[in-house]
């Protein structure tokens, strides 16, 4: 597995709340974070059906763009009552016309386990699947996962995304009650990005 030995990357990504986690998780490593909007790099079309597809993609774009590693984070809630829906298409139900709505994809996912009549608990995952990707074309690839349950009503006002709904488990709080540090203890990205540090960051 290829080291960073760099101390300056591209966090390859146009979304406030992963930007402002992945930094935070990065903090304390001494690297240097520039954002892809700070570099007026564009986002590249998300055409994969995967998870480490669209990291891939993103990574590989900003790195090439930039000339700098570039870390890219792709990922979703897979809703099991709903066959793992919205899946990778997570960010893709709460488009509107008037930019993306989360209340309106967090309420979607609800009605649909109404409709289905799935019984609760209404199981569920995050997933995270990060790619550090170098100006040369070499990638490495790191994925996390966090079990929980889909609840409702929507609670709490910290995170971002499906965070209102999401009750990790074996706590009452959803990620969207918790303290950003709580919520760095046990996340999907939490879950990638020890697994980033321990292939990549060190000797
Ligand atoms: P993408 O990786 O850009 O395709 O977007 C993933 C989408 O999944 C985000 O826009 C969020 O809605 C959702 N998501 C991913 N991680 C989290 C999280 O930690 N909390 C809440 N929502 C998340």
């Amino acid at each position: 597995m290829r080291k960073l030995t760099e101390k300056r990357i591209v966090l390859a990504s146009h979304n406030a709340g992963k930007l402002r986690e992945i930094a935070e998780l990065l903090a304390p490593y001494g690297i240097e974070v520039v954002s892809a909007g700070d570099l007026g790099l564009t986002e590249p079309a998300e055409t994969e059906d995967n998870f480490a597809g669209n990291a891939r993609i993103k990574a590989h774009f900003a790195a090439k763009a930039s000339g700098l590693p570039a870390l890219s984070d792709d990922s979703g809630i897979e809703v099991d009552g709903l066959d793992g829906q919205p899946g990778v298409y997570t960010a893709d139900w709460a488009e509107t016309p008037q930019g993306r709505d989360f209340k309106m994809a967090m309420t979607r996912v609800w009605a649909l386990l109404l409709e289905k009549q799935v019984l609760k608990p209404w199981r569920a995952r995050f997933c995270c699947t990060l790619c550090l990707a170098w100006p040369d074309g070499h990638d490495e690839i790191f994925a996390g996962t966090v079990e929980g349950q889909v609840v409702w009503p929507m609670r709490g006002e910290h995170g971002f995304g499906f965070d209102p709904i999401f009750q990790p488990d074996g706590l009452k709080e959803t990620f969207g009650e918790m303290d950003p540090s709580q919520k760095h203890d046990m996340s999907h990205r939490a879950d990638a990005f020890a697994k980033l540090v321990a292939g990549c960051f060190g000797d």
